[in-house]
């Protein structure tokens, strides 16, 4: 269970009841008032080496932007909601686009707001929509911090339309497992290989845990998906991938296999992840391969097309062997 090292917050947080609580929750952790949660001036002074212990603060504020950004995989739109950054610490993680801005935990306390939102959109619309919630954190985790999720999906379960939507990489799911969800939720679980979890995914669950966790959101009646993500090219990847997709394929449920979805995501990784990566954690793994991968955009790396393209048909060909029945959304 997380504990704060410290909890820097906004004062107008007391003037909602999530912030109210956390107050509450929280009332032994020294708490250092702050400004705005997107500049704070301690944080922006540390060094790489500290990435690390940065993560064990909580920041708490109230979120200022709620636009919905347009998206076609697995959703028709990304949404601002109730977190940014986590506790956790892939290498490659995608929230690290200014470390000492956008890694750590922050969470969010007028969720009324954006779920009103979020409903409001989804009525208006012809069409059914999906909400990706959790593109900006990992909701499974933060909700062991805020039990924000039963209130979601509580609140969410009598909108007259529309889905929600998130990933994640953690298996606590004991607290979804009872609730009236009208179907309205859509979970994808992020796996990868156990070696590549132990050795870059630092502070997610376990493969086997999170295969449960599935599964147990399956019974529940959720609709659930499986995103196969990030894949990185480690040298011995084709094992490890086809040892992932067999395992997937008897570990899964039929229940779950019946109607199950794919992701297949390769990893992208930049300069900023080197710099850090290379300070915070001067033992693991470097995840930059100058030989396998090209430059893609400013100080961005993805692996070359050729290089990825094989890789494509490879995990295609496991995934048609393993599960010939199951639609891969998309590979990217
Ligand atoms: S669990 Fe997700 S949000 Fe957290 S560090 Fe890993 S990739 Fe980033």
């Amino acid at each position: 269970m997380f504990k704060p090292k410290a909890i820097f917050f906004e004062k107008n947080i007391q003037e909602y009841e999530l912030g109210k609580q956390l107050l509450e929750k929280y009332k032994e952790v020294p708490k250092i008032e702050i400004e705005n949660h997107n500049n704070i001036e301690e944080m922006r002074n540390k060094s790489n080496k500290e990435f690390i212990d940065m993560k064990r603060n909580l920041i708490i504020g109230v979120r200022k932007t709620h636009k919905f950004v347009e998206n076609h995989k697995t959703s028709d739109y990304l949404v601002p909601y109730t977190s940014s950054g986590c506790t956790a610490a892939c290498m490659y993680c995608y929230l690290v686009c200014n470390y000492n801005k956008c890694s750590y935990l922050r969470i969010f306390v007028n969720r009324e707001e954006m779920m009103e939102k979020i409903i409001r959109t989804s009525e208006k619309s012809e069409k059914e929509l999906t909400f990706e919630i959790g593109s900006n954190s990992d909701l499974i985790l933060e909700n062991t911090i805020t039990g924000n999720l039963p209130w979601t999906i509580e609140n969410f379960k009598n909108s007259k339309k529309g889905k929600l939507t998130f990933p994640t990489k953690f298996d606590m799911v004991e607290d979804l497992l009872n609730i009236d969800h009208q179907g309205k939720v859509i979970i994808r679980m992020s796996v990868n290989p156990e070696l590549i979890i132990n050795k870059v995914e630092f502070g997610t669950s376990r493969l086997r845990k999170r295969i449960e966790a599935i599964n147990k959101l399956k019974e529940a009646g959720y609709k659930v998906g499986i995103l196969i993500a990030p894949v990185i090219l480690v040298d011995n990847w084709k094992t490890l991938y086809t040892e992932l997709i067999k395992q997937l394929s008897m570990q899964l449920t039929e229940n779950v296999k019946r109607d199950l979805f794919f992701e297949i995501i390769f990893m992208t990784y930049s300069y900023v992840h080197t710099k850090i990566n290379e300070q915070a954690f001067p033992d693991a793994i470097n995840l930059y391969d100058k030989e396998m991968m090209t430059g893609r955009g400013k100080g961005k790396y993805m692996y070359k097309k050729d290089i990825r393209n094989e890789a494509e048909i490879f995990l295609r060909q496991q995934m048609n062997k393993y599960f010939p029945k199951n639609e891969i959304k998309y590979v990217v």
